[in-house]
């Protein structure tokens, strides 16, 4: 038998050129195997024929449309209608049953249906999930057969298939993928070929591939079901795995670290007589971790996680007194000109007197002041570079770079980072620091073995931060608290949503704002920033805020990452609907950074999705960021998570799910590690068919992101 990854679903019958272009547009599915491991999204029991009479009765109790379940009706289809004109046409007809009738209705391919559908005698199976409109119920685009029968004659649970608006224009509805599937399975007599070694199938107790696939499809029982997928998420995560543990294991073997082999007069120096305030336990240890690592012999790659306003900037700032106190160069990284400008401003006031010359190089440094810090930077007269992307330009040349703080990394492109490393012959250690908690599971698939510190605790004297989530309509009293807050001599933050494709618009509800704003507060004075500004206009917008000469900022998410402004406790989110959890965290991590209790107000329409009401609820519920990193990706699946789109992280994962699947996650990585700790590069001959397997996945670009992490 051919391979079926070699087999073009062109062969299947009723597969065209058209057809098989469109399944390769909407879905990239090219071969046979492609169509195989395109796995149903739900199962529906299709055992069960209801009565329409039952169905109604099921609508009376159905809170909304999203609660009505997919179901069967057998029946006979009369009285076609045609309504509307131009793109509103439509088609309705009348199923009927024994016990009553309901509406059908087409939008599409009208002529074809009233045709294939005319005889109205023909007893037809229905399925199709149910819409309450008015208080009649019709059914959309229903799928209709003939006779109930379906792969091998059996009847039961069915997968169902997700389709685009273009594959079901090209008639590729999930029925039409699931009679392909059936073709070729029924193409395929002798077993698919094993794609896991038999010691591993024992070992993690799984069913065969070939058993797995046909049942995924076509489960024999839910018990099989579940076997199946359990499989198949053991399969995608375990090589996922392989591949990242293979390529660590192979970055610390071949990348010798610098060695910071003391702490010395700089260090010293801050901390017996610069430090503000008492470090925390937390930070601490940190410290210290980050001391070990850097004296390792391996290159450091660690990540810093901790909540907003956990003080990451200090730690960044004692690590890189570290490398200087080594003889090394260090540069802090940031994703915005403000954070980067207030990162200089806040470590050059922290070293004000010590010998150490600091320099702060972003997209807006003057040409002339540019042709002064660089050839400094190359001669390693300045110790310590602050900066935004333009640091990992070509043109910035360092003498002996040591340490790299990446703050907050999502918003870093992984291919950003790679090129950091090439700014030394030995690459810099590298510490990112996010304050978008990871959760476990991700930050295992993510970063493989990387490194990962953990600041739990915040600054003493912090008051957890108070969010109410409230309504539009309810401005009256919100206004009023929020000028409580202002002639107590706080300041304001009022954050619109900034949202790419409607940039104009939203640049315009941000204005209005802001003139609203103004007429509501005359007595204080209002700030205005958004990402279309001048570099050297946001600053100073940011520097009247930070100051106290304006009192209220009104901002889009550009003030989402890590600005401090300690003395700012209000920090009100306009169409808090149209924000992510994480954002909405990052934004409320702008407040609460003084010792005075703070705000965060939701404000939102009254009509949200119950998705939206569960993000907002979270939010009023816990200050945990961890928590709500969990609940994000639970809600939104990895894809979405903040940033690791932005990063380049792209999951291709078709089964399973971060979020969910942790237990099987475990258990592959353990074998992973056990299979690599006795043979890293994948040589023994029991062990060829991983290899063999690994460069296949690589090769469809399914894991090669991770090959420049
Ligand atoms: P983040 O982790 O969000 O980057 P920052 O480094 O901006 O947090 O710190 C938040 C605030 O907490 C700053 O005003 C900083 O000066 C203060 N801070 C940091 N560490 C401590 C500490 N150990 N004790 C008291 N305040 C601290
Ligand atoms: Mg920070």
């Amino acid at each position: 038998m051919q391979e079926l990854n070699q087999l073009h679903i062109m062969y299947l019958q009723g597969v065209g050129p058209k057809k098989a272009e469109t399944l390769q547009k909407e879905i990239q599915v090219v071969s046979w195997e492609d169509m195989l491991y395109y796995f149903p999204y739900k199962y529906i029991d299709r055992s069960k024929i209801f009565t329409i009479k039952e169905i109604q009765g099921i609508a009376g109790h159905a809170r909304n449309d999203n609660s009505m379940p997919y179901i069967q009706l057998k029946g006979k289809i009369s009285r076609f209608q045609l309504h509307g004109e131009g793109r509103a046409r439509r088609l309705t007809a009348q199923f009927t049953d024994d016990t009553g009738s309901i509406e059908l209705v087409w939008f599409q391919m009208l002529k074809y249906i009233q045709n294939t559908y005319a005889n109205p005698d023909t007893e037809y199976i229905l399925f199709g999930k149910p819409t309450v409109f008015g208080h009649r119920l019709n059914v959309a685009h229903p799928e209709l057969e003939t006779e109930n029968k379906f792969y091998d004659g059996q009847v039961g649970t069915q997968g169902l298939y997700n389709t685009t608006e273009r594959m079901k224009n090209a008639f590729l509805h999930s029925r039409a993928i699931q009679k392909m599937i059936t073709q070729i399975l029924e193409n395929t007599k002798t077993l698919i070929p094993e794609t896991l070694p038999q010691a591993i199938i024992d070992q993690a107790h799984l069913i065969s591939l070939d058993a797995a696939l046909r049942n995924i499809h076509f489960p024999q029982s839910p018990e099989m079901l579940r076997q199946a997928q359990y499989r198949l998420k053991f399969e995608e995560l375990f090589y996922l795995q392989l591949n990242i543990l293979q390529v660590t294991k192979y970055r610390e073997k071949r990348i010798n670290g610098l060695r910071f082999t003391q702490v010395g007069e700089h260090f010293n120096h801050f901390y017996y007589n610069h430090l503000p305030f008492e470090l925390t336990g937390a930070q601490k240890r940190v410290v210290k971790e980050i001391r070990q690592d850097a004296n390792s012999g391996r290159q450091m790659n660690r990540l810093l996680q901790g909540d907003v306003g956990s003080g990451k900037t200090l730690v960044a700032l004692m690590s890189v007194l570290i490398a200087l106190d080594n003889g090394f160069q260090g540069a802090i990284m940031a994703p915005t000109e403000i954070l980067a400008t207030q990162h200089y401003e806040t470590i050059s006031e922290l070293l004000a007197g010590m010998p150490i010359e600091i320099a702060l190089l972003t997209g807006s440094t003057k040409k002339k002041k540019r042709e002064e810090l660089l050839p400094k930077i190359k001669n390693g007269e300045i110790k310590l570079v602050i900066g935004t992307h333009a640091l990992i330009e070509d043109t910035v040349e360092f003498a002996n770079l040591g340490l790299v703080v990446v703050d907050e990394q999502h918003r870093f492109g992984v291919a950003q980072r790679a090129r950091l490393w090439k700014k030394n012959m030995t690459p810099p250690h590298v510490l990112v620091m996010t304050a978008t908690p990871i959760p476990r599971t991700l930050a295992m698939t993510v970063y493989g073995d990387l490194d990962v510190s953990i600041i739990d605790e915040l600054p003493p004297g912090r008051k957890p931060v108070k969010t109410v989530h409230t309504y539009e309509k309810k401005r009256g009293d919100l206004y009023n608290s929020v000028r409580k807050q202002l002639q107590e001599g706080r300041q304001v933050y009022i954050v619109y949503p900034l949202i790419e494709e409607s940039e104009k618009v939203d640049i315009q509800d941000l204005i209005a704002g802001f003139e609203k704003t103004k007429q509501i507060f005359p007595e204080y004075q209002v700030s205005m920033l958004h990402g279309k500004m001048k570099p050297a206009d946001k600053d100073a917008e940011m520097q009247r805020f930070v100051s106290g000469e304006t009192q209220i900022m009104v901002a889009t998410t550009v003030i989402e990452v890590g600005v401090n402004v300690p003395n700012a406790s209000v920090m009100l989110i306009e169409n808090a609907e149209r924000f992510g959890l994480s954002q909405l965290h990052q934004l409320r991590g702008r407040v609460g950074r003084g010792a005075d209790q703070s705000f965060c107000i939701l404000v939102t329409k009254y009509e949200l999705s119950e998705n939206t009401r569960k993000r907002l609820a979270i939010m009023t519920e816990t200050n945990d960021g961890f928590r709500i990193a969990e609940e994000d990706l639970k809600l939104r699946g990895p894809g979405d998570i903040d940033g690791t789109q932005q990063s380049g992280i792209a999951f291709n994962l078709k089964i399973a799910n971060l979020a969910h699947d942790g237990q099987i996650l475990t258990l592959a990585r353990d074998i992973a590690r056990e299979i690599l700790d006795a043979d890293p590069q994948l040589v023994y001959p029991q062990n060829a068919l991983l290899a063999h397997q690994l460069i296949r996945l690589n090769k469809d670009k399914q894991m090669g992101w991770f090959m420049i992490s």
